[in-house]
């Protein structure tokens, strides 16, 4: 059975019910019925039947409807930040878990003193500039990439068959690219910076390895002072770290 989640598809599927308890009913007299006239029964039975039948349908079938835009709505907040309009933490882990030979680049990317931004011009400031870097992050992405809200002013971005290399561009562009963007704010013109540590997912390697160690890469990047890119490195022995 098809979601039934228009009105048509209400219309179809009680249309569908009626036609088949008709066919029962027709079936039930025409074995079951002992009086004398026996065509006048298989006249009116299902008559009676679709008297019946189609009010009832129509009215379940529309509850059905019902609940499957709800569910639908439930899923929507469950996987998507309304902030953001981004992915959230539980969409991304489940997209991940599902597809466990992806690999590519996983990049945490953290704002910078974003505190700051806060206590000096108030959390709706704050929320505007969340909005805008995570416009920014999804600028620098393809389709294929999962771009999510972690949390707070926390964003993580998977980037789908990337290597090393053309993954520490990408998050080069992204960084660049938000430290020289204004955030307008009332009669305020904010610019923010943000620190993003990157680390190499391999098929089948824990995604939540690839992001233990994209987090310990972005802890650097604070400790060495922020606005900048750390990479993890590679467990194959390169020690660099970019
Ligand atoms: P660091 O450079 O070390 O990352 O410092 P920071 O100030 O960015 O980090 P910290 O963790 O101290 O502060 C993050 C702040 O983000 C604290 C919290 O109030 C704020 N925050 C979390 N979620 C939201 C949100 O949805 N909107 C706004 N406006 N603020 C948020
Ligand atoms: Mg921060
Ligand atoms: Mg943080």
């Amino acid at each position: 059975m098809g979601k039934v989640a228009t009105w048509r598809a209400v219309c179809v599927a009680a249309v569908l019910t009626t036609i088949a308890s008709i066919l029962v009913t027709e079936v039930m007299v025409y074995f079951l019925f002992q009086g004398q006239d026996l065509r006048a029964a298989l006249i009116l039975a299902p008559l009676i039947s679709f008297v019946i039948t189609i009010p009832i349908s129509f009215f379940i079938w529309a509850q059905v409807r019902r609940n499957v835009l709800l569910n639908e709505e439930l899923q929507r907040l469950v996987d998507r930040d309304r902030l953001t309009n981004m992915a959230t933490r539980d969409f991304f882990f489940s997209r991940m878990r599902d597809n466990p030979q992806t690999f590519g680049i996983s990049l945490m990317v953290d704002i910078d003193h974003f505190k700051h931004v806060n206590d000096t011009y108030g959390h709706l400031a704050g929320d505007v500039v969340i909005a805008q870097v995570a416009k920014l992050l999804q600028a620098n992405t393809r389709d294929d990439d999962i771009v999510c809200r972690f949390g707070g002013e926390e964003f993580i971005v998977f980037l789908k068959n990337h290597t090393k290399q053309s993954g520490f561009e990408v998050a080069e562009r992204m960084r660049k690219m938000i430290a020289e963007q204004i955030v307008a704010f009332e009669h305020e013109q904010l610019r923010v910076t943000v620190s993003i540590g990157g680390s190499l997912k391999e098929r089948l390697k824990d995604v939540e390895l690839a992001i233990r160690q994209a987090d310990a890469a972005l802890y650097k990047a604070k400790a060495r002072g922020r606005n900048q890119t750390v990479f993890a490195a590679l467990s194959n022995g390169d020690q660099s770290a970019a």
